[in-house]
Parts: structure tokens; C-alpha cells; sequence
């Protein structure tokens, strides 16, 4: 009912803006386009953050360690997750957008840091879904979902929903209810207990639901109305459209090689689309609603990394360890361009070695380089070269924030 009450008067103001919208001329306007680039550092406990514009001009944020760095709350918002250090920073980006209708309206001023920050053992992996930022503790047993729009405002307003047992992984804010990732009662000497599948929750954690069986479950993410998660027998999706929740196990196609899953998956914001990891070598883009609803990617290499174009929709792009970048097509599933962009980095190793990480800043691809110290700024139209930008340290992680809009 309050959700039905919000929307109507979100409606409405919609609604009004653009009536005063209309009502005055565009003489005071002021077409504002900015991208807000910040840079965790691989040993450096520190963030780095300019303006792609003004890439001189820096702010840093110290941390407690290593941070993997998330935009939520609609820009407003990079959150720091220090899984080593039990912590997660907060810094109000700076940038807000608001939806005025037909346009966006956009105001800037510096990135600060929120002074309340989150402490948990082994914060992990963080989904923002339903006006909530949810992050999972893995060795606390229990995720802290926040409310998104007063992180925006620099409150933290926390809940806390328990988990079965301590270990990687989720839990999903729905509407009516919360998905918890569910692990097995047995875990091998020293290892947190494997990840069997996912289930419906009430905040004290006991069942709210059956279990829908994902043995290994990683990866979890939206497109519409879809959550789609990784599993050792294919991809599980979750309709979540409706009360009486939709789980269906799409098992992986009999041409895909054998013995390989998807781990990582980024929904689309714009169409029903995800794409996902599949093995080393491998991408998968996955459609819960349409037939073919896996179609596999195979890479020269071994991927680094991904990330979806949310302007030109249908392209992503995929840096493999030989430092090429490939645009992958997400109708037809083919690789459409390759370009050398970067020094190779190879996967061997430890998984949380110093390599290249991607984000989007509009019409532009930027990777981090953590060798030469450099963010390169890749144009999106035909992989070239646009600049690289000098960065004090090991530049590893990497989010933008920030938009198009007007000021008036
Ligand atoms: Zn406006
Ligand atoms: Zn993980």
C-alpha cells in the first residue's frame, strides 16, 4: 500500500515538473554532462576521484584496505567494500540526478565522505535491488540491507536478516520478502559450507519458502523484473513480478562444454537481457523470455573482465588477458569488433592480483592498468584510444557515477 501511495505521488510530481517545465523557457538553462570516475587501489588502503573532464583535479577518500566500489542509490552514492578490512566506507558522490520528465535535472558539488561507515566480518557481495543496498557479512552469518534513499541523504537506516550459515553469499530485497542464499549443514575442515541454492526468508532467517536448488550459487543479477543466478546445473531465474514467486533452472545447452557454470552475470537496464560468465573462456547471454535463451560467447582468451554499454544497448565489452577488447553483439551473441587496448595480463596467478577493471562514463569504456598506473579512456564507437590518465599508486577498481542533465 505505501509503494502504491509512493508511486502515485512520484506520478504526480512527475507529472507537475513537467508541467513547470513547459511553463518556463530554456534561457536559465544549462546543459551539464558529467562523468565522476573513482579509483580503489590494490594495496593502498585509498580511493581517488575526478571528473573526466577535469582529471587534474583529485579527491581521495582513505579506506581501511582493498575496496571493491559500487554507484548505488540512482549516483548518489559509491560504496567501498573492504572485505579484508570487515568494513564498508560511504561517500556521497556528489552528483545528484532527478527525473524532471523529459529531461534529467543534474547538480554537482564535491564527493564527501558519509562518517557513518558498516563494520561485519567479510562483507562480500553487495545487490541493490527494491530501494535497498544489501550486503552480505560471510563470516557474520547475516546480510545488512540499508535504505537506499537515506544513504543518499547520509543516514544509515540498517536491517539485519540472518542466514542458515555463515558463508559467501546473498541476500535478494524483494517487495514481500527476502531471498537468502541457503548453504549446506556440512562445510569441509576450514571452509565455509558450499552454497546448495535459495529460498524466501523472514529477517530472523527461518524458511518463508521452499528451497530452489542452485548448487554453487554466485553471480546474482537483475534485468526487469528478472533475478537470474549462476548454478552448476544452469541459470536460475526468479520471476519476481509476481507474489508467488517463479523459479525456473535453465540447464545449460548440450553444445556448451561440459563441466563448466556461470559464476558472474550483469542484467541489462534497458531490455530483458543478461550476460553472463561461462568457465574461463566463456560468455553467455541469457534471455529468460525469449528461445534461444543461452547463447554462448567463445573467447580467444581468458576473460579479465566485462561490462555492459547502457546507451548503445545491445553492445557489451569484454577484455581478455591478451589485452584485447571485444564488442560483443547481445542479440546474436557475436563478437562484432576487437581492438588491442592494453598490455596482456595473464590469469594465472592469485584471483586478486592487480588487473585491469572496466566501467562505463557514457560514449567512453575506461580500464583501469594497474602496471603502467594509468586509467585508459576507450572510445565505445571503435575501441580507440582516447587518452590514458596518470594515477598515483596500483589503479585497480573502478566506479563512475554521474549523467546528462540540465541546470535550472
Ligand atoms: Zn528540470
Ligand atoms: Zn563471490
Amino acid at each position: 500500500m505505501i509503494k502504491h501511495l509512493r508511486n502515485a505521488s512520484l506520478l504526480t510530481l512527475g507529472l507537475m515538473s513537467s508541467v513547470i517545465a513547459n511553463a518556463h523557457d530554456d534561457k536559465n538553462d544549462e546543459s551539464v554532462t558529467l562523468y565522476r570516475v573513482f579509483v580503489g587501489d590494490h594495496k593502498a588502503p585509498l580511493i581517488t576521484a575526478f571528473d573526466l573532464k577535469e582529471p587534474s583535479q583529485r579527491w581521495t577518500f582513505e579506506t581501511a584496505g582493498q575496496a571493491k566500489l559500487y554507484s548505488v542509490a540512482d549516483h548518489g552514492v559509491v560504496a567501498a567494500v573492504q572485505s579484508d578490512a570487515d568494513q564498508v566506507d560511504f561517500i556521497a558522490s556528489g552528483v545528484t540526478l532527478h527525473d524532471h520528465g523529459g529531461h534529467a535535472d543534474i547538480k554537482t558539488s564535491d564527493p564527501k565522505a558519509i562518517t557513518e561507515r558498516l563494520k561485519g566480518k567479510r562483507p562480500f557481495h553487495l545487490l541493490e535491488h527494491n530501494g535497498y543496498v544489501s550486503i552480505n557479512m560471510d563470516k557474520g552469518g547475516y546480510a545488512v540491507a540499508l535504505d537506499a534513499h537515506k544513504l543518499s541523504k547520509g543516514v544509515m537506516e540498517k536491517q539485519r536478516i540472518e542466514q542458515n550459515h555463515a558463508h559467501h553469499g546473498v541476500v535478494v530485497p524483494l517487495k514481500d520478502t527476502w531471498l537468502s542464499s541457503v548453504a549446506a549443514d556440512h562445510a569441509e575442515e576450514g571452509k565455509a559450507p558450499p552454497r546448495i541454492g535459495i529460498r524466501s526468508v523472514n529477517v530472523d532467517g527461518s524458511a518463508a519458502g521452499e528451497l530452489a536448488t542452485c548448487t554453487n550459487l554466485h553471480g546474482e543479477s537483475f534485468s526487469g523484473n528478472y533475478l537470474a543466478l549462476g548454478c552448476k546445473e544452469g541459470v536460475l531465474t526468479v520471476n519476481t513480478s509476481q507474489s508467488d514467486l517463479q523459479y525456473i533452472m535453465h540447464s545449460y545447452p548440450e553444445h556448451f562444454p561440459k563441466g563448466e557454470m556461470t559464476g558472474h552475470l550483469i542484467g541489462a537496464n534497458s531490455f530483458q537481457t543478461f550476460l553472463g560468465s561461462y568457465g574461463a573462456k566463456g560468455m553467455v547471454v541469457i534471455d529468460p523470455t525469449e528461445k534461444p535463451t543461452m547463447q554462448l560467447v567463445e573467447l580467444p582468451f581468458r576473460r579479465v573482465d566485462y561490462t555492459l554499454d547502457p546507451i548503445k544497448i545491445y553492445n557489451s565489452y569484454v577484455l581478455t588477458e591478451d589485452g584485447q577488447l571485444h564488442q560483443i553483439n547481445l542479440l546474436n551473441a557475436e563478437i562484432e569488433n576487437s581492438a588491442r587496448v592494453i598490455q596482456p595480463y595473464s590469469m594465472d596467478g592469485h584471483w586478486n592480483d592487480p588487473r585491469p577493471r572496466l566501467a562505463m562514463a557514457g560514449n567512453e569504456i575506461l580500464i583501469t592498468d594497474p602496471k603502467a598506473g594509468l586509467v585508459h579512456r576507450i572510445n565505445s564507437e571503435d575501441l580507440s584510444l582516447i587518452d590514458s590518465i596518470k594515477i598515483e599508486g596500483i589503479p585497480y577498481n573502478i566506479t563512475v557515477i554521474g549523467g546528462s542533465g540540465l541546470t535550472h
